[in-house]
């Protein structure tokens, strides 16, 4: 029996062993488990001591560990490192290494939903895990121009020096609410990667309704509630769309892709797995 886990503090809301299972049952893989670990950071270093000599063969990492694990592996993919940020660590034997399924997960989700990167203009709202792993797939991707807002400045400085060091010729700008609405029309994707709208705060939105217009697509991280205020507001304003749940699902079969081998990517009917979510989440 292979044995997996989502590593967390706080789990009692997560969805993610209920999605593993269901890319276990399309794969009809019926020897492997999942489920959640809930640590306070004092206990990772003896939870990674067993897993190590074989308590688990892979584990997920949500809030707040994905970067204190970094230590306790003995490698750590390239791009996770850039991060700083882990959300997936095999096992092979008695090796543990580090990778990030969120930045492969976010780009899967533009790539299904048509949002080229290329040589287009985005802009972050956040700065934290999540953003870095966004502002790395669009750095990659070859965008343009990256706007970055949050509210500490001192982070979005640190996510401006990730995206140069991923890639030196996208134009980054810190701006603050205001200036963002200015420079509104020139942009192709906002990015919500902050926790603000997030069940049970779904009045709130971390910008005003007058960044948002019909020519842009609004992608939310938050998938609880799956239409979230930050959507709301993209919607009433002629926008199109995009909310985390298929990024959640993605990351999930990377990380699985990564655990088992093979192109389970392809092999994994993802949108059937969005819409069983869906149902559950409503
Ligand atoms: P994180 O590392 O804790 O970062 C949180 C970010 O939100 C920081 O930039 C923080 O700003 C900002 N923030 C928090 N409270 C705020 C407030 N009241 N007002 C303004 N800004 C606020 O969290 P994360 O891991 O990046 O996750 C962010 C969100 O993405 C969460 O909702 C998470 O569930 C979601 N997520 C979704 C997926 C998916 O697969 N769909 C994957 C990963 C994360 P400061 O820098 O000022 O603290």
């Amino acid at each position: 029996m292979k044995r997996f886990a989502l590593l967390g503090e706080t789990l009692g809301h997560s969805v993610s062993p209920m999605l593993h299972k269901a890319i276990y049952r399309q794969l009809e893989i019926d020897d492997a488990s999942y489920r959640t670990v809930e640590l306070p950071v004092e206990r990772l270093k003896s939870f990674f001591t067993g897993f190590r000599v074989g308590g688990f063969d892979g584990v997920n990492v949500t809030i707040p560990h994905k970067a204190s694990v970094i230590p306790l592996l003995d490698e750590v993919d390239s791009k996770a490192k850039l991060i700083d940020a882990v959300n997936c660590v095999n096992r092979v034997g008695n090796k543990l290494t580090g990778y990030n399924t969120d930045l492969l997960g976010f780009a899967y989700s533009l790539r299904q939903n048509s949002v080229k990167t290329e040589n287009s203009v985005f802009a972050i709202v956040g700065a934290g895990g999540s953003a870095k792993a966004v502002a790395v797939a669009l750095a990659e991707g070859e965008a343009k121009r990256i706007f970055l807002l949050n509210r500490t400045p001192e982070h979005a400085q640190q996510l401006a020096e990730i995206i140069k060091t991923s890639n030196d010729s996208v134009e980054v700008t810190i701006c603050e609410q205001t200036e963002l609405a200015d420079h509104a029309t020139d942009i192709d994707c906002i990015v919500n990667a902050t926790s603000v709208g997030m069940s049970p705060d779904v009045d709130e939105s971390p910008v005003t309704e007058s960044i948002f217009n019909s020519n842009m697509v609004a992608f939310d991280l938050i998938y609880t509630p799956l239409t979230s205020r930050f959507l709301q507001q993209a919607k009433d304003n002629g926008a199109m769309t995009i909310n985390g749940l298929q990024m959640l699902v993605a990351q999930a079969v990377y990380s699985v892709e990564i655990w088992m081998g093979g192109n389970i990517v392809a092999h994994v009917d993802l949108n059937a797995l969005v819409r069983d979510l869906e149902k559950s989440i409503n």
